[in-house]
């Protein structure tokens, strides 16, 4: 019956149908995946056992007349006398009159509640039902819809379970289930609707951890292996001596993790494999030179080079610092969409013709009919704001460079292994020698004449400012007044000849440029913005950040707005406002004044804030698991994505028989093919 439509079980109808679809339930197989989200343990415990205010669950008779109070409008307070043992208490319901006939005298009953040791008193949640004694005391929690009861899924998937569960296939290799100490599939199915025991379920939930992730990591290292073995690009061939003297002329020496790094992306460039590859490095670690030498080595094989960046003014910046770092020795050019007309027709002609060696731009590069002559390497700038389409659309318009995606945001393993299992990653976990790391201090609000005259003496000594204040995301008019008004208490406070601008994101762009502008020549020494401080943006002469509210941002973000200072040659600072309420937020706080590390910061910001916020929802990119939660899974992730390789690399999906299912399962998912090239 696994395969057949749900309303072919007798008690649902038209009705009971279309609710059950609300929850993807179409199938009678589905209701056995259908898991329920939590279990609640209900052990009866001895009252002496109990711990003051302990939700627990007793057992009573049922000692004297229930009687009724009422208060208020709708308010009502049920209580009548239980005996437990030897001890007589006293059970409350409030707003439950309608249990009244419930309690007969002399009856036995199960409640749950929290318990008032010293009043002898249980605050009752739930009344059990009569037969309590024959029910598991584990009780599943499905999520509903619609006004299906729990109670009606569970008998749903009662039958299910007794008409279909064995047509339920084991996917596993046996190995994993010996090695592992697995339950089967149908076995582990049936513990989680109806645990026997809290060791069976525990069991259950092991496995299809294990097994969602197995599939997972399956799926993306499959993924990867296509998409290398399709993906034939042209080898790159180069001396390596010019790129040693390339390196050797930077006036500076690479630190251990940009040479290993550089050895991973050269390898890359010189195997006929296209490359797909993510560099990870904190802001500051040297990644731009990174590129830059693998742009050179592209143009020595006598391939060109494109980087593409988020925003306008960024792509600008590449341009002079590329310019400056290659002098005479190869052609750079700037392709953005303010480039117009005949400028941009010629210089779409000379890219064409090949006499451009490397293009920096904005996305427009590789969207728009830019049509290079040999295109053999893209590097893209802050990868996660460009989405797996525009890795796509580089393949649909027939072009098979190498790519390399950098960013700044340091992404914890855990994530990093699931969102970009299909690629090949790179990490530079070291800054340069001799910088000066910054200084965070953490003030509460009401200290902002301090940091007021901390800021006029900062700019006294010829530095700059930025002032941030934060996205509320439900409103971006709300959001630009908080930032209006901090810009003119900052007018009205601070001394005439300090110049403050302000930035955000209802400015068109040529405002924002004509505003970031201004900021980098100095003709303004405080920049009041919003988040819209474009990442990547630099100038060395700001070595002060304010961030306002600085309870309401993760730490991942904070650390890259930070980032924007510290980096000249002078100290700098960074103050964050803030007067968390909870907690986690001034742990958060605190976590920020004590380091300066990103990765340390973003494993706190995936502990606090979980997965699912961690990118921020639109392009998070996660998977969803049902059972597993890569946080706490983060063990049987690493083993999984272990195991998946080994599997991938001995190619058993096709040779071994033991794999078919698992096989069909990949080759059946939607969202595969779409990361596939083909
Ligand atoms: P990222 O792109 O990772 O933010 P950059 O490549 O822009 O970092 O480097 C930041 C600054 O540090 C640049 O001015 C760069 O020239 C300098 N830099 C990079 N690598 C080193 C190094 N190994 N030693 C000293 N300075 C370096
Ligand atoms: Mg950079």
């Amino acid at each position: 019956m696994f395969n057949d439509p749900v309303d072919v079980i007798p008690s649902v109808g038209e009705k009971t149908k279309e609710q059950l679809e609300l929850l993807d339930i179409t199938k009678v197989g589905d209701l056995l995946f259908h898991f329920p989200f939590r279990y609640d343990h209900f052990e009866l415990k001895p009252i002496n056992e109990i711990k003051h205010e302990e939700v627990a669950t007793i057992q009573g008779q049922v000692a004297s007349v229930p009687t009724v109070s009422y208060f208020g409008r709708k308010k009502s307070r049920l209580t009548c006398t239980l005996q437990v043992g030897v001890v007589a208490i006293k059970a409350v319901f409030f707003n439950q009159a309608f249990l009244k006939d419930k309690l007969q005298k002399g009856e036995t009953v199960t409640v749950t509640g929290k318990w008032d040791m010293h009043r002898l008193q249980i605050t009752v949640q739930q009344l059990h039902t009569k037969s309590f004694d024959d029910e598991q005391t584990i009780q599943p929690v499905y999520h509903t819809k619609g006004n299906i009861s729990t109670k009606q899924i569970k008998n749903l998937v009662s039958y299910a379970l007794k008409s279909s569960l064995d047509e339920v296939e084991e996917m596993l290799p046996k190995k994993y289930l010996a090695e592992y100490k697995l339950p089967s599939r149908r076995q582990a199915i049936k513990e989680l609707h109806q645990p026997s025991s809290k060791t069976a379920l525990k069991h259950a939930k092991r496995r299809f951890i294990f097994e969602e992730l197995f599939i997972f990591q399956l799926k993306m290292q499959w993924i990867k292996e296509h998409n290398r073995k399709e993906s034939y690009g042209l080898p790159k061939m180069f001396e390596e001596e010019k790129i040693k003297e390339f390196i050797d002329g930077l006036g500076f020496t690479l630190t251990n993790s940009q040479n290993r790094v550089l050895e991973e992306i050269i390898f890359d460039l010189r195997s006929p494999y296209r490359m797909n590859r993510l560099l990870q490095g904190d802001v500051g670690s040297g990644k731009t030179v990174v590129a830059a030498i693998a742009l050179y080595a592209t143009y020595l094989s006598g391939q060109q080079g494109a980087l593409m960046v988020p925003t306008e003014i960024l792509a600008e910046q590449h341009e002079a610092s590329l310019k400056d770092l290659f002098g005479d020795l190869l052609t750079v050019e700037l392709l953005t969409g303010s480039i117009k007309g005949k400028k941009r027709q010629e210089r779409l002609e000379r890219i064409r013709q090949g006499e451009v060696d490397l293009v920096v731009g904005t996305h427009a590069l590789i969207q728009e009919d830019t049509i290079f002559q040999n295109l053999g390497l893209v590097i893209v700038d802050e990868q996660h704001r460009f989405g797996v389409a525009q890795r796509k659309s580089l393949r649909d318009k027939g072009l098979n460079p190498d790519v390399l995606f950098m960013t700044a945001t340091p992404i914890p393993r855990t994530l990093s292994i699931t969102t970009f299992g299909d690629m090949d990653v790179s990490i530079i976990d070291e800054l340069p020698k001799g910088r000066q790391p910054i200084e965070t201090y953490w003030v509460k609000e009401n200290m902002i004449e301090r940091v007021h005259q901390f800021m006029v003496s900062e700019i006294r000594n010829g530095h700059q400012v930025y002032v941030i204040c934060p996205l509320i995301e439900e409103s971006d008019q709300l959001d630009i007044q908080n930032a209006v008004d901090v810009y003119e208490e900052l007018q009205d406070t601070l001394p005439n000849d300090i110049k403050v601008g302000l930035m955000h994101g209802r400015l068109n762009p040529q405002e924002k440029d004509e505003v970031m502008r201004d900021f980098a020549s100095n003709d303004i020494q405080v920049l009041v913005s919003t988040t819209v401080v474009e990442v990547g943006v630099n100038v060395p002469n700001a070595t002060l950040m304010v961030i306002y509210d600085a309870e309401r941002f993760g730490l991942a973000q904070l650390h890259q707005l930070r980032g924007r200072v510290g980096r000249g040659s002078h100290q700098s600072y960074c103050i964050l406002l803030a007067d968390p309420k909870g907690d986690t937020g001034k742990e958060r706080m605190r976590v920020m004044t004590e380091t300066n590390d990103g990765f340390t910061l973003s494993e706190h910001d995936l502990q606090i804030r979980g997965p699912g916020d961690f990118f921020g929802k639109k392009q998070s990119g996660l998977p969803e698991f049902k059972v597993a939660n890569i946080v706490d899974d983060y063990r049987a992730l690493e083993v999984a994505r272990r195991d998946a390789n080994e599997v991938v690399q001995h190619n058993l999906l096709m040779n071994d028989p033991e794999y078919k299912l698992l096989r069909h399962m990949i080759e059946s998912d939607p969202k595969i093919q779409e990361r596939i090239f083909d």
